[in-house]
């Protein structure tokens, strides 16, 4: 595995979402499901194309797509808080 670190991943109304492993640099797009932990929206076993919301405000947070064969939420940069790393 590349280096990285495992950071917070927020909604806009403050509540942490789930924990993921970025790799490298820069701004969050998307993230595999198979990398997060700590999931409190309950992303795992999602069906393509289905849209998470915020278990706190109701906001959506992204949609779930296929990624280079792996399972990803795509993240809705409205409603994420832009986390540069
Ligand atoms: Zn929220």
């Amino acid at each position: 595995m590349k280096t990285g670190k495992l950071i917070w991943i927020e909604c806009l109304c403050g509540y942490q979402l789930f924990r993921y492993f970025k790799a490298g640099k820069g701004r969050i797009i998307k993230c595999f499901i198979g990398r997060l932990s700590e999931d409190r929206v309950g992303l795992a076993g999602r069906a393509t194309h289905s849209k998470p919301r915020c278990p706190n405000c109701g906001k959506e947070l992204g949609i779930i797509m296929i990624i280079r064969g792996e399972p990803a939420l795509k993240l809705n940069q409205g409603t994420i808080k832009n986390i540069i790393v």
